[in-house]
């Protein structure tokens, strides 16, 4: 397994997030900056329900984005002190492919399937 090229992935992945999140924060901001000069006599109720679903999935986004910039720095943790490509749960490794696929990965498709059931 090509380490340093999914290493490199890794990197570029959460420069990427990084981006996105500081450009949804922008965009909240100056969303909110927006309805707060709004006068609340002149207020557009469909436009404040745009503007507040438009939050709404920026904010999904962004904690999406978030999420997943924490897995990648665990992965990245993992590849420096080694223990990369072993699942964090039980230690099995998490195969080639899936870590192809999605280097961010930390848990063998059997415990990811599992967490994702809830248990
Ligand atoms: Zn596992």
């Amino acid at each position: 397994m090509d380490l340093e090229a999914l290493k490199q992935a890794l990197i570029a992945e959460r420069e990427r997030l990084g981006r996105e999140v500081a450009d949804l924060d922008a965009d909240l901001s100056s969303s909110l900056e927006d309805s707060s000069e709004e006068s609340p006599y002149d207020q557009h109720l469909a436009e404040t329900a745009a503007v507040t679903l438009d939050r709404e999935i920026d904010l999904t986004l962004e904690e999406n984005a978030k999420a997943r910039i924490a897995q990648i720095d665990r992965a990245l943790a993992k590849m420096a002190k080694g223990g990369y490509g072993a699942c964090d749960k039980c230690g099995q490794p998490i195969g080639e492919d899936r870590l192809k696929a999605a280097p961010f990965a930390t848990l063998c498709i059997e415990c990811k399937r599992r967490e994702e059931r809830g248990r």
